[in-house]
């Protein structure tokens, strides 16, 4: 492979800038800037990843690469006036890795380097400090022992530490020249030892040793870990960054830092950074000595802590974007040794990008798109106290962020009594059911051993936006007790939650508390002005919808009725109509309920006034209304006044094999017409109560689990006639729909059927997901993470929406959907409406919105603004492309040709 593979940067010139990341990693693309710029750097080359690439693949170097570097080397040396392996002022040379995205301390450094028996003399002349040139050597011989030549670091630790007591000191600056050259000696000798060769004093050889070992670097264990955890691809390889040392450790007028150029967990425009006196790199990032605060350097350094304000001040202009930097001070001289984007906290990231706009350095779209959508999870939810001490008792599933302290309770009906004592309580449960839902709105916070991101507990979670991880595997629940980590818990025992990174923690760790701010709203108000996305919530209760509407929710895309059966006299309702041999026993029960889900909704529609409100009919299968253990079949026998005997009957009669197939959604409403007549009465007597109060009423009837068209047109003939009859009764017009979700494979094939009698699609993802992969959303936590750390999936297909097949589905649908009827309204509510890559998918097929739980709305509505920014509305006028063909007959898809005659809905 001929060609160019090494790019020189030194004295204001550079071959290659900013632009250039993917040929000359992060690092060496900003070397080569700020050179160009006129930042001081000291001057080296850049060997590009295409080497790296070319070595890792042929296991040689690129055939000129020698002569390139050779040509480089000489270059650094006239820029210096230094020689590599010079006995007068020696040349030595900090070897990097650096790849084109950032990945810290995961591959290899080595400093110092050119020194052996010779030029350490030449150095201790030159510096005119002997403990310097010294304490550089063993340094170098440990650091090139242990990355280069596999001589573990803590080999030569030992010897220090030895060294160190023998003359009665603590720290390393405590011994002398004499020490560090015994030291040096003794290093080299171990070396040899270890290796039966002697260590090499020749700098050719060094250097080339070091490149290759920069090299192979891009595939040790932990660097390939973190691609894979950061979804960097292993292709990139990286770039090797060699250098000319300067030295920070030449006494009290030189020293080392790193800055930022605005403060990274505030965002405050103030330089913000740490330095130390007499110092190298390592020491500040060791933590061996405590640092100074930036400020102070005025006082110890200030001629160059002046160039540091003014380059500090340049950059930031220069690249538009906060920075941070590391800096060397030699004998007064100021030398920058990187510049890279500043990582940063949500808080930070949004008043940076806001400020950043007020001071005219990016306009509101880049502002926008500076901001991570997953980052503002931060901003709304309580967190860690990031300075906290934690003992971590067991890590499952993030299924709901935000942190939580409280003491256990292992059964929702002590969840209750605990809290209404006052007590903050965190339920922790093998798994849950909707049985548990009291017990989970009276906890602070929800564990579950088992379960996946879309099993119960976690859905349910993050509709009250209520801290929750799911799958802790390594949590023993058992007998009113709970193992973990060589840890027993009782009840009352304190453990918080981290929702946000799936960890259960022991003992009470301190949180701070969310503060959306005016910077916060501001951007939100950009976000919204330039998104297409509707941004919809799901929420079952008023309380969840007003907290909804105050994140900016713009409507409810999904109401799950079935969440307000399962308090208190409620259920014992429902397990009456499910004892009821009539259709007469039934419509008795339900009645019971009526009175109840109208108040439900009526308060809905009020928290929604003017927003559209989706509400599905009941959804689960029956069996999860039924008394789940002895004391509650029990408790049930005696208030219903019938024999354990009877309840154990019931029980079997719902039981199912595979209830998430079975007897559920849109089957149940077949079957048990009742209950949706009382839930259809209950929306409609509701809407024209709260219309007469002068709140406009947009109600929606969803129809779940869908397979067939001829389903829906059964329920939508029921939900018409019950809706008029209610409307006609209370003299009053509300405009309604009637439309269902597409949640199952067969309704995507089937969707132009489908839309002749639907005014609208919400795409069930959750259960689409689940019958697309046949994976049970509530099983997928045993062995989904083994297919993740294999590798097998990128990510779990039940938070970040499978473009390739369900995407795929979801697609079809809409399409076909729309081919039939161009004015089909069509949203997802899975919880991937509230995913950021998901929501970009929905964007680009061209929904009309997505429904999430409230706390993800502000996440949703930043996500819609980023696939709107990035893709300028293209690909959405591309969908739009796509049913226009379809509809002239040019489409692949030819399913839906199958015309039904005799449905007569379609909008066209
Ligand atoms: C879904 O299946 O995506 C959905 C929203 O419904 P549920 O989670 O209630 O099954
Ligand atoms: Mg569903």
């Amino acid at each position: 492979m001929a060609g160019k593979h090494v790019f020189y940067f030194g004295n204001g010139f550079a071959e290659g800038g900013r632009d250039d990341k993917q040929t000359l990693g992060g690092k060496g693309a900003n070397l080569a800037e700020m050179t160009r710029i006129g930042v001081p750097v000291p001057p080296g080359f850049t060997i590009s990843t295409d080497a790296c690439r070319f070595y890792l693949r042929e296991e040689r170097y690129p055939p000129d690469l020698e002569q390139q570097v050779a040509a480089a080397l000489e270059r650094v040396e006239a820029d210096t006036g230094k020689r590599f392996g010079g006995l007068e002022n020696p040349l030595l040379l900090s070897v990097r890795s650096g790849a084109a995205i950032s990945m810290p301390g995961m591959m290899d450094t080595i400093l110092n380097l050119g020194l052996n028996d010779q030029t350490v003399e030449a150095l201790a002349r030159a510096s005119n400090d002997e403990r310097f040139a010294w304490d550089s050597y063993r340094r170098f011989v440990q650091m090139y022992s242990d990355v280069v030549l596999g001589v573990p670091a803590s080999e030569f630790e030992e010897r220090l530490e030895a060294r160190k007591q023998e003359r009665g000191v603590v720290e390393d600056t405590e011994l002398e020249a004499v020490d560090l050259r015994a030291l040096a000696h003794e290093f080299k000798s171990l070396v040899r030892e270890r290796l039966g060769s002697p260590f090499p004093d020749d700098p050719q050889i060094q250097l080339w040793g070091a490149i290759e070992a920069v090299f192979r670097s891009w595939n040790v264990e932990r660097a390939v870990a973190y691609r894979r955890v950061h979804g960097i691809p292993d292709y990139l390889g990286t770039a090797v960054n060699v250098q000319a040392m300067v030295y920070g450790n030449l006494g009290d007028d030189s020293g080392t830092g790193v800055a930022f150029t605005r403060n990274p967990s505030t965002g405050e425009r103030k330089f913000f950074g740490e330095f130390l006196v007499n110092a190298q790199g390592e020491d500040v990032v060791a933590g061996i000595r405590t640092p100074l605060s930036i400020e102070e350097m005025e006082h110890r350094l200030p001629e160059a802590y002046r160039q540091l304000l003014e380059v500090q001040e340049r950059l930031e202009q220069h690249y538009r974007e906060m920075q941070d930097l590391e800096f060397t001070v030699e004998r007064g001289t100021l030398y920058l040794l990187q510049t890279r984007t500043g990582k940063r906290t949500a808080a930070a990231a949004v008043r940076i990008a806001v400020e950043m706009v007020d001071e005219g350095l990016i306009d509101e779209r880049e502002a926008v798109l500076r901001v991570d959508p997953k980052q503002l999870d931060q901003l709304l939810h309580p967190r860690l106290d990031p300075d906290a001490e934690v003992t971590v008792l067991a890590t499952g599933l993030p299924a709901s962020p935000g942190a939580a302290s409280g003491i256990i309770a292992f059964h929702p009906d002590r969840a209750v009594e605990l809290a209404a004592n006052g007590e903050p309580v965190i339920l922790v449960r093998s798994e849950t059911s909707p049985d548990d839902f009291h017990g989970m709105v009276a906890a602070r916070a929800v564990v579950t051993a088992r379960g996946g991101m879309t099993s119960h507990a976690a859905v349910v979670a993050r509709g009250m936006g209520k801290t929750c991880v799911v799958g802790a595997s390594e949590l023993h629940v058992r007998n009113g007790e709970c193992r973990a980590s060589g840890y027993t818990l009782r009840e009352g025992e304190w453990i918080t939650v981290d929702g946000t990174t799936g960890r259960v923690l022991l003992g009470k760790v301190p949180t701070v508390e969310p503060e959306p701010d005016e910077y916060f709203n501001r951007l939100m108000q950009w976000a919204d002005s330039f998104r297409r996305l509707s941004v919809r919530t799901n929420a079952d209760t008023p309380q969840d919808a007003q907290q909804a509407r105050e994140f900016g929710a713009e409507g409810i895309g999904l109401c799950r009725t079935e969440h307000m059966f399962f308090n208190g006299e409620r259920i014992q309702a429902v397990r009456e109509m499910l004892l009821a041999e009539t259709s007469d026993g039934r419509r008795k029960a339900l009645a019971k309920i009526l009175p109840m889900q109208r108040e439900d909704f009526a308060g809905i529609f009020r928290a929604m006034d003017g927003l559209p409100v989706t509400i599905r009919l009941i959804d689960p299968p029956l069996h999860e209304f039924l008394p789940h253990n002895d004391a509650e079949v029990e408790q049930f026998a005696d208030t219903a006044g019938i024999s354990i005997d009877v309840v154990r009957r019931l029980i079997d009669r719902y039981r199912e094999q595979n209830p998430m197939l079975g007897f559920r959604g849109v089957r149940l409403c077949v079957a048990y017409p009742e209950i949706i007549e009382m839930q259809v009465r209950a929306i409609f007597e509701a809407a024209t109560q709260v219309a007469a109060e002068g709140v406009t009423v947009k109600p929606e009837v969803m129809v779940p689990l869908v397979a067939d068209v001829a389903e829906l047109a059964r329920l939508r003939k029921a939900i018409e006639a019950i809706a008029t009859q209610v409307l006609e009764e209370a003299g009053t017009e509300v405009p309604y729909l009637v439309g269902t979700m597409i949640e199952l494979p067969r309704a995507c094939l089937l969707a132009g059927d489908i839309a002749t009698e639907a005014d609208f699609f919400s795409f069930g993802t959750n259960d689409l997901t689940q019958t697309t992969f046949g994976i049970s959303r509530d099983d997928a936590a045993t062995f989904l993470p083994q297919y993740l750390d294999a590798g097998i999936f990128k990510d779990d297909p039940f938070q970040v929406l499978d473009r390739d097949g369900v995407g795929q589905l979801v697609q079809m649908g809409t399409w076909e959907g729309r081919r039939r009827r161009r004015d089909l309204k069509v949203g997802i509510c899975g919880e991937h409406g509230g995913d950021p890559s998901s929501v970009e998918f929905c964007h680009e097929t061209g929904l009309d919105y997505v429904s999430c739980s409230p706390f993800r709305v502000p996440i949703a509505r930043l996500a819609a603004a980023h696939a709107a920014l990035r893709t300028g509305g293209f690909v959405a006028d591309r969908a739009q492309e796509r049913v226009e063909r379809a509809e002239s007959g040019a489409a692949a898809h030819t399913l839906a040709a199958r015309q039904r005659p005799e449905a007569g809905v379609s909008g066209d």
